[in-house]
């Protein structure tokens, strides 16, 4: 029987790029020696991108189209791709072609030669400008610090994965606050590396913000590592031998001058003290947040409708 690939691409305002992407996608999946599904996730697009979508589903009964009832995410929309795909191999990619379509027939190679999990790794990133680029290698040199687990710099949300790896994922990582890409590189199995230079955006814009950027950075530092959490240990250790130091040159002066004006020191270290306390404060808050959110454990998406899937799977 004919391997099958599931291609996950998830979609958010992609109006502009949808129609050139299923072009020169399908254009490469079609010379595959597998059988394909392109599976598209509408994360709540509020544009044409769903009509769109259902008319190439209308078209090509290969496309099949996961539409959610809002916009729950990039994370979320890959881990609904992931449950609803019936691949032996599952590629996941972006909608705007900065993930080109040529690199597929590679992966596909790789899963034939036996690889579980496929990194796609970006040489060069024209479109990100240099502060992007700037502030993802700085991302990773930290996280690879703070965090028990490597990883590798430059991945991207482009990777293949096996069905087998796959459902490690499905089953056993829906954390609510969550970064798939690293999972895929903490589930072990055998992989393989492959680099590929990303194009530019084909159209539109993209859709994470700065703001947007942050916040995930450090959930993602949060979700991986614990070492933000004892800060207040270290903080306390440091507070402690400052206290001496202060404590032991008001002795000092003391028996030299007399009793000493103390003012400025006191404003200097109480402003000093309540900033790293607040600090930590902080971050615990984020971990409760995080936590909570956990024991929440409100649905990661909700699909509004489907399309092309079989009836059991709707
Ligand atoms: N995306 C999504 N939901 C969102 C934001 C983005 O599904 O809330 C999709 C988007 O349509 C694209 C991919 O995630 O296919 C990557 O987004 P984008 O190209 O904007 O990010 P960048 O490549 O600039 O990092
Ligand atoms: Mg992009």
């Amino acid at each position: 029987m004919r391997k099958k690939l599931s291609v996950v691409v998830s979609c958010y305002n992609e109006e502009l790029a949808l129609r050139q992407f299923y072009k020169e996608t399908s254009q490469v999946l079609k010379s595959l020696p597998w059988d394909y599904e392109l599976i598209f996730v509408n994360d709540g697009s509020q544009d044409g991108s769903l009509d769109i979508l259902n008319q190439l589903a209308d078209e090509d009964e290969r496309v099949k189209v996961i539409a959610f009832s809002r916009n729950f995410g990039h994370e979320a929309a890959m881990i609904a791709g992931l449950d609803y795909s019936s691949g032996d191999g599952i590629v996941c990619m972006d909608a705007d072609l900065q993930h080109p379509p040529e690199c597929i027939p590679s992966i596909v190679e790789a899963f034939q030669e036996g690889y579980h999990v496929i990194n796609m790794v970006r040489t060069k990133n024209e479109s990100a400008g240099k502060f992007k680029n700037f502030a993802s290698s700085s991302f990773y040199r930290l996280i690879n610090v703070l965090s028990d687990v490597k990883f590798e710099p430059n991945a991207s949300d482009f990777f293949g994965i096996s069905r087998k790896a796959s459902k490690v994922l499905k089953d056993h990582y829906r954390e609510k606050v969550r970064f798939l890409r690293g999972y895929v590189q903490n589930i072990g199995f055998k992989r393989k590396n492959i680099e590929y230079e990303a194009r530019s955006r084909v159209a539109g814009e993209s859709k994470y913000s700065i703001k947007k950027l942050i916040t995930f950075s450090v959930n993602t530092i949060m979700c991986f590592s614990n070492l933000p959490l004892k800060l207040g240990i270290y903080a306390g250790a440091i507070a402690g031998i400052l206290g001496l130091a202060v404590m032991i040159y008001t002795i000092w002066s003391w028996a030299q001058v007399g009793t000493p004006n103390g003012y400025a020191t006191i404003t200097v270290l109480i402003c000093f003290m309540f900033a790293v306390l607040f600090l930590i404060v902080g971050i615990i808050g984020n971990y409760i947040a995080i936590l909570f959110a956990e024991l929440k454990d409100r649905p990661i998406y909700i699909v509004g409708e489907t399309r092309n899937f079989n009836e059991e799977e709707e």
